[in-house]
């Protein structure tokens, strides 16, 4: 590794001036468990690295039954997975976290660096996005707020500014009747990063059967997570069976670039998509009917 200047903010306005000051040259550094790597590797080589874990305006999890859930940038992987109050609104994230890396990462990789690093094969941003998540973002203009869906531009790649921080993500409250499931699959017997992941949130309609609003996001098989929109169209306004879930399966299957790598080949992938959504979308609507 290079030699690089460390720098500790005490708050998000002072990370911003820095990021500012150094601009293009440094990097905001959390729990590093993604970065360190890359700079180990030479792929980064920042002059700078802004320490943002003594800013506390950055860690905590709150619930607000209009405002919904806000998890702070800096809150860790095992901090939410053991957290009491996000086990009582939104358990799928809790039972997400159990699988996800190992004890050591997850006590350590936060969730803004999850969603930050833009790497494709993590779990946090199928489930936010399927919840309709929303991430503040601050830099040196001030906050600004967008559905995550946005955040995600490419590889390793998205729409914040060099010198902005994400500080929270929040997730609105599930209306009424709704069921959410996320399923990933990994294709190694060994603790991994998963080969493809769904979330499927669906809420129902007064009527109790009918589907009013789908979300389908597919995430570990293209660049972005992504939400397979055609899949959701098919579904909306019905009553789900097994067959309308196989066949929105076989529809995102085609909405996914998986590359073929280590992890499976392309054509495995797309198939996994298939069963997970199928899978996915029956325990959603079992879910939301009997809520
Ligand atoms: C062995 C291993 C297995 C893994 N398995 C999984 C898995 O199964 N599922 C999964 O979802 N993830 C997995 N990950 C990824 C892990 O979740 C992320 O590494 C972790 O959440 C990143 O958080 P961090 O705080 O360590 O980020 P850091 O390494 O500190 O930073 C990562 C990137 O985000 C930027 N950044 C960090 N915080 C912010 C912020 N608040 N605002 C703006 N930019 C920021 C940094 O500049 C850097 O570019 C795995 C990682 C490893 C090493």
């Amino acid at each position: 590794m290079r030699n690089f200047d460390y720098l500790e903010p005490a708050t998000v306005a002072e990370a911003c001036a820095l990021l500012k000051q150094h601009a293009g040259e440094a990097k905001v550094f959390a729990g590093g468990s993604h970065l360190t790597i890359l700079m180990k590797q030479g792929l980064y080589q920042p002059k700078a690295l802004v320490n943002i874990k003594k800013i506390s305006e950055l860690k905590g999890i709150q619930f607000d039954a209009k405002e919904g859930l806000a998890i702070g940038a800096l809150v860790t992987h095992r901090e939410i997975e053991i957290s009491a109050l996000v086990k009582e609104q939104f358990p799928v994230l809790c039972e997400a976290e159990k699988e996800v890396a190992n004890i050591r990462v997850r006590n350590m990789g936060t969730v803004g660096g999850n969603l930050a690093s833009g790497e494709p094969l993590t779990d946090l941003a199928q489930i936010f996005i399927s919840l309709d998540g929303q991430a503040k973002i601050t830099g040196p203009n001030g906050p600004r707020t967008i559905p995550i869906e946005e955040l995600f531009v490419d590889f390793y790649t998205t729409s914040l500014a060099e010198d902005e921080i994400i500080t929270q993500v929040v997730i609105p409250p599930l209306p009424p009747r709704s069921g959410i499931e996320y399923i990933r699959f990994s294709s190694s017997s060994v603790v991994d990063k998963p080969s493809a992941g769904v979330a499927v949130r669906l809420t129902l309609a007064s009527s109790g059967e009918t589907i009013q609003t789908a979300r389908i996001v597919l995430g570990c098989v293209g660049a972005t997570p992504v939400r397979a929109r055609k899949a959701e169209a098919l579904i909306a306004g019905k009553i789900l069976t097994l067959q309308l879930a196989e066949e929105a399966g076989s529809i995102a299957a085609q909405e996914c670039s998986p590359s073929s790598d280590l992890r499976g080949s392309e054509q495995y992938k797309r198939a996994i998509v298939r069963t997970l959504v199928k899978r996915a979308a029956a325990k959603a609507y079992e879910r939301a009917a009997s809520s």
